[in-house]
């Protein structure tokens, strides 16, 4: 109990495998000359899932801490950049239904709540453009930096969208050459187990046995460790989300030119949405929906309808999700990530920015003994415990929020025995007095701030109440924050070039390091 935790095995070498290596091993450099060890076995049999696409913009400080050039990373993996998400068709389903969700808070966000001021008609158009430039971005295919901003800074907030083929082995390569991690091509095929029902170590088909101090569960679906082995259960929330299979598909540009946005496009259908990521050599697609409420050649026709002519002969790659996530995350010396902790529809690419959280909090609590590994393991269990129902909620609400009406999907997501309790609460709470700054969401580390609730409640047309005391005592604060945004829309319009311009750029000179 009072050995230190000298050597950590990571199972699964998908994006969450490398990513937990990267980060739990670049965390702790300094420990490995005296012994600390970080190694992946990955099956050589077994494929990655490979989809992934779209992240969130904690990558940046991901990719930076692992010591990443944003250059290579650009080259290597096809990436672009990713300044929000496009809502088309979700609230009323109409034609020129649509609003987004971006990446840069509103203006003056800590200073004052712009939202009452919008919601009382001071200023014109969406709740977007009114308090923060990056839906003008988004819609004039602008990249949201120039080739002389060094690496992981940007004159607007980005992630990126990725090429989830092309990203594992990126990773493996820097982890392997750069951070010492050592990588074991082999398939588990038994788990050994000690008197206190830890693992002891594993049984591979052609490395022999591995022996750890913390076994990191990133088997995917598989969830071989923790669901398998430490037979912890799986927590299935279906009856909240809805969508249970996915119809991926890689579509090609119509030109070599073709613009490439800078959002992920989400466009609602009758039972589900369909995703439209523009990575440089390709857009990657799919269809996410509930077979529940559509057949899988209704779902598939709402997708080659989508896509249009080029889209017609193409191969379409069928995915089974299953919403929800693990009864407990981190047991014994066992602690899953990524697809293994659980899945939740990729509507805000919530899926990633998670395993970067629970590899980030695995690195920085790192228990140093086993005696002491259940107490982080409390911790983190009741730090995962709340994202993923925070994620679920803010999923949801998108549903919620919907009015439309033409086909059982839509309703059913509205039926309040379907809304967890607190989303229902808040819904409540919103009426009167909306999300901001300085209310709960801001907890360390909250995946979606409140600014991301104020985007979809008012790009979907929700209804706060407004005092008019209250909105004339922020007024001149206010009013300065949208003089500022409009010019800052003038401002970034000017000097931002075309996304796929700055790509190009990227590729052939390179950003400046930091
Ligand atoms: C349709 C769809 C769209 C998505 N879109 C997004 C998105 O836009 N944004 C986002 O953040 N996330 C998205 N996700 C989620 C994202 O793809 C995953 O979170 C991410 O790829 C991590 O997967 P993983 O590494 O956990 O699992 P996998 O990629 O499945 O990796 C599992 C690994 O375990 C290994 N393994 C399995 N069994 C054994 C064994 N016995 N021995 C040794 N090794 C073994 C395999 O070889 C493999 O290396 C999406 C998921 C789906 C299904």
């Amino acid at each position: 109990m009072t050995d230190k935790t000298k050597h950590i095995v990571i199972v699964g070498g998908g994006t969450a495998g490398w990513l937990a290596a990267g980060i739990i091993a670049a965390r702790h450099q300094g420990r490995m000359a005296s012994g600390f060890t970080v190694t992946l076995v990955e099956s050589p049999d077994t494929p990655i899932i490979g989809v992934g696409e779209g992240t969130w913009p904690t990558l940046r400080s991901t990719l930076q801490k692992m010591g990443v050039s944003e250059t290579d990373f650009f080259r290597e993996c096809d990436a672009s950049f990713k300044q929000g998400a496009k809502f088309a068709r979700w609230t009323t389903g109409a034609e020129h239904d649509a609003y987004y969700h971006p990446l840069m808070l509103p203006q003056g966000f800590e200073q004052v709540n712009l939202a009452p001021q919008w919601l009382s008609g001071k200023t014109n158009g969406s709740f977007c453009d009114a308090v923060c430039p990056q839906g003008v971005i988004c819609d004039n295919g602008l990249a949201p930096k120039s080739i002389t901003t060094p690496e992981y800074e940007g004159a607007a907030n980005y992630a990126y969208h990725l090429d989830a083929g092309k990203f594992a082995p990126f990773l493996q390569k820097h982890c392997c050459e750069k951070l010492g991690v050592r990588h074991v091509l082999a398939n588990v095929q038994t788990v050994n187990r000690a008197d206190n029902g830890d693992i002891a170590s594993i049984e591979t088909d052609r490395a022999g046995t591995i022996a750890g101090d913390l076994f990191v569960d990133c088997t995917g679906f598989r969830a071989l460790l923790i669901g398998q082995t430490m037979g912890v259960g799986f927590r299935d929330c279906s009856d909240v989300l809805f969508c249970d299979t996915a119809l991926a598909v890689q579509l090609p540009y119509e030109s070599e030119d073709a613009p490439i946005p800078t959002h992920t496009i989400s466009t609602a259908q009758s039972a589900g949405w369909i995703w439209d990521i523009g990575l440089p050599a390709r857009r990657g697609t799919g269809h996410v929906y509930s077979s529940r409420h559509i057949s899988e050649s209704e779902a598939e026709r709402e997708l080659r309808a989508y896509l249009g002519p080029a889209g017609r002969d193409l191969p379409i790659r069928k995915i089974p999700i299953r919403s929800g996530h693990r009864e407990t995350f981190w047991k014994g010396n066992c602690v899953a990530v990524g697809l293994a902790a659980g899945f939740l529809e990729p509507l805000e690419a919530s899926a990633i920015v998670l395993i970067e959280l629970s590899s980030k909090l695995i690195a920085e609590q790192m228990p140093m003994t086993r005696g002491v590994m259940d107490i982080v393991a409390k911790r983190f269990n009741e730090a995962t415990h709340y994202r993923w129902g925070r994620i679920i909620d803010f999923l949801k609400l998108h549903y919620v929020l919907s009015k439309r009406e033409d086909s059982a999907f839509w309703r059913d997501n509205r039926d309040p025995a379907t809304i967890p309790e607190r989303l229902q609460d808040l819904l409540h709470l919103w009426r009167y007095q909306g999300p901001w700054f300085h209310d709960e969401f801001d907890r360390l580390d909250e995946v979606f701030p409140a600014a991301s609730y104020q985007y979809v409640l008012y790009g979907m047309d929700f209804r706060t109440e407004v005092d008019p005391a209250m909105v004339a005592a922020d007024e001149r604060m206010a009013e300065r924050a949208l003089r500022e945004n409009r010019a800052r829309i003038d401002g970034l319009s000017l000097r931002l070039p075309r996304h796929r311009e700055l790509i190009r750029k990227i590729v052939e000179y390179g950003m400046q390091p930091v």
